[in-house]
């Protein structure tokens, strides 16, 4: 019937057509009315298949078979079972799975007028996609049920939709107790109003996802701290809003946090103790190297006017001693008494007494070149020990220290004298024989009527010193006696005892090293030519120790070189060299040795003249 009219079969043509499916249509024959080319394509059906008629349900049947479409066995066997199929004219649906893996689900209908419809329909995609679904679903599942966290949901009257098995151990409630009771009933009851009003508020609305801590109790009573993550699902059940929940129990973190919190507070607290503790220390420290500091300065020091004790110059006096032994620089020592100072207490009270003890250390020590060190001996007694000099420099500062003080106006007390003992440490001295001489030349001083200064000059050497010294001018002083009747010697002789005048003024001065190098190198050149020209002339006369005198020259000669270079770098104090030069050579030498011939120029002056 549905073949009787081309026309009908037109219709039927363009109306299978356009449907999604393959399609056929059999007579009861089971020859082919129709098919579209979706079909044949589905199925890859060579065209030439269709030329002319179209195939019977036999012949595609064994096309099928011979090309394997329905896996091995004997193509006319296997083409026979599908026509039998066919046959039966019963409503049937399967599934086969071509050779190119292209899933067919094929669906045949009798029709009411005998033969039958049949659809082919690729269902490979839906099938991978529901083979997909199917394994995220069972992922799901597996992290579900497997969970170390509650997972559970909340419908939106706020009742417990589905939970995991986590839940029942977390909350120690069975499944079928917690399915569809209230979420907040899991909620400590302090926070329950508070977490009701955050559920409704995040199932009224979209909100970001809820992360937050709660306290929760379990079905015995007990308590745990929950990390809580909830988000909505806008359609969860009957089109309303649900949420879906996490839970971790934090419990041991909170402890742990806790614990840390009141740890680090307990550090903190003993952090702030210890601080205490160490600027305590540092602050007592303070004081006790203060304190130290003070003690030393005390057991050093006069209280009265600050300038050192007699324990320290003794100290002091041991040191120069020492450097005196060990590298020769001369060392002396003055001993100074104010005059009369009784008086002064007697007069003007003791206050005042007081004030020109501390004035005349003033007076003194402006007196002093720096390396001179000013102690108070005892009362109105002072020691000053002066480094790198011998009598003649101590001498002229004793000179300069009683003058000084005899100019001086004291307030109240007026003019007040002082008297000075100076002595020169003699080689391998004991400190006590030192003190005592310098204490006796004090003495002597006193005896002498006191504003005086006496040197202690036993030596011949001690003797010459003290006796070539001006002290009311500072200075060397030329006396006829030193003369030899030789014009151009002795013109010489006292051109040299300016040079050395000179030095004595820089020495006294502590001038610059740069200022007083040049004065040594014309006193030095002076000296060569003095020596050349002396030498010359006792020749001549036939000077019987000429050779021998010569040979102190040259030693004195070699001496100054080495002192001067000594000097220039800088491992000698200018006193020293002025020590040298000035006494052991121009005072020295000129009043003892020279005087040797000096009564043999004038022998020969005489007889000449
Ligand atoms: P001279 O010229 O012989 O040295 O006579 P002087 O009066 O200075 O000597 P004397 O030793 O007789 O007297 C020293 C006085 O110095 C006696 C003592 O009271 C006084 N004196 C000692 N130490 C201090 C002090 O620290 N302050 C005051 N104001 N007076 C002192
Ligand atoms: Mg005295
Ligand atoms: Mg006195």
């Amino acid at each position: 019937m549905l073949a009787s009219s081309p026309e009908c079969r037109h219709i039927i043509q363009s109306i299978i057509e356009h449907l999604p499916s393959g399609v056929t249509l059999f007579d009861q024959n089971l020859e082919m009315i129709a098919c579209n080319g979706l079909f044949r394509r589905l199925l890859d059906f060579p065209d030439k298949l269709f030329e002319g008629s179209l195939p019977s349900m036999k012949s595609l049947a064994l096309f099928n078979a011979r090309r394997g479409e329905y896996g091995p066995g004997d193509p006319e066997e296997l083409a026979g079972q599908v026509v039998q199929r066919a046959m039966a004219m019963k409503p049937h649906q399967f599934e086969r799975v071509r050779p190119d893996g292209i899933i067919l689900e094929i669906s045949g209908q009798p029709l009411p007028s005998g033969g039958f419809i049949t659809l082919y329909t690729d269902i490979t995609e839906r099938r991978e996609a529901e083979e997909n679904l199917r394994d995220k679903e069972g992922l799901l599942r597996l992290i579900f049920d497997n969970s170390s966290v509650a997972i559970f949901t909340i419908d939106s009257s706020g009742r417990i939709g589905a939970a995991n098995q986590r839940m029942v151990e977390m909350f120690m409630i069975p499944l079928e107790s917690l399915i569809g009771i209230e979420y907040v009933d899991l909620v400590d009851p302090v926070e329950q109003e508070i977490a009701r009003k955050n559920m409704a508020d995040h199932l009224a609305c979209d909100r970001p996802n809820v992360n937050l801590e709660r306290h929760y109790w379990r079905s015995n009573g007990s308590a745990f701290w929950g990390q809580l993550t909830a988000r909505r699902m806008p359609a969860y059940r009957n089109g309303r809003a649900g949420l879906v929940c996490v839970v971790a129990d934090i419990t041991d973190h909170k402890i742990a946090d806790q614990v840390l919190a009141e740890r680090s507070a307990e550090l903190e607290a003993l952090n702030q103790e210890l601080t205490k503790a160490v600027d305590a220390l540092a602050a007592s420290n303070a004081e006790l190297l203060a304190a130290r500091q003070e003690l030393e300065h005390l057991a050093q020091h006069d209280n009265l006017t600050g300038i050192w004790n007699r324990r320290r110059v003794e100290e002091a006096a041991q040191q120069e001693m020492l450097r005196k032994a060990r590298y020769g620089h001369p060392v002396s020592m003055l001993f100074i008494d104010l005059d009369h100072f009784k008086r002064v207490n007697d007069t003007h009270g003791h206050a005042v007494g007081d004030d020109v003890l501390k004035a005349f250390c003033d007076i003194a020590s402006k007196c002093m070149r720096s390396t001179d060190m000013l102690g108070r001996w005892g009362g109105e007694e002072f020691v000053i020990l002066m480094p790198n000099s011998g009598l003649m420099i101590a001498s002229l500062l004793a000179e300069r220290i009683r003058k000084a003080t005899l100019t001086y106006a004291f307030p109240v007390a007026g003019h007040i004298t002082v008297s000075i003992g100076v002595a020169e440490c003699r080689d391998d001295e004991a400190w006590e024989a030192w003190l005592c001489r310098s204490d006796a030349a004090l003495y002597a001083a006193k005896e002498a009527g006191r504003n005086r200064v006496i040197s202690d000059a036993v030596g011949s050497k001690e003797t010459d010193e003290a006796e070539l010294l001006d002290l009311d001018f500072l200075r060397l002083v030329w006396r006829s006696t030193y003369e030899s009747g030789h014009s151009l010697l002795d013109k010489q002789h006292q051109n040299l005892f300016e040079h050395a005048n000179a030095l004595l003024t820089s020495v006294l001065s502590e001038r610059p090293k740069d200022e007083v190098l040049p004065q040594i190198e014309v006193l030095v050149s002076d000296l060569l030519d003095h020596f050349r020209d002396e030498e010359a002339v006792f020749r001549l006369i036939g000077y019987s120790d000429a050779d021998e005198h010569a040979q102190i020259h040259q030693g004195l000669i070699d001496r100054a070189g080495e002192l001067v270079a000594n000097f220039t770098s800088g491992e000698l104090a200018l006193g020293d060299l002025f020590n040298f030069l000035a006494y052991d050579v121009v005072a020295k030498h000129m009043l003892s040795e020279d005087r040797k011939f000096f009564g043999q120029i004038q022998v020969i002056r005489d007889t000449a003249g």
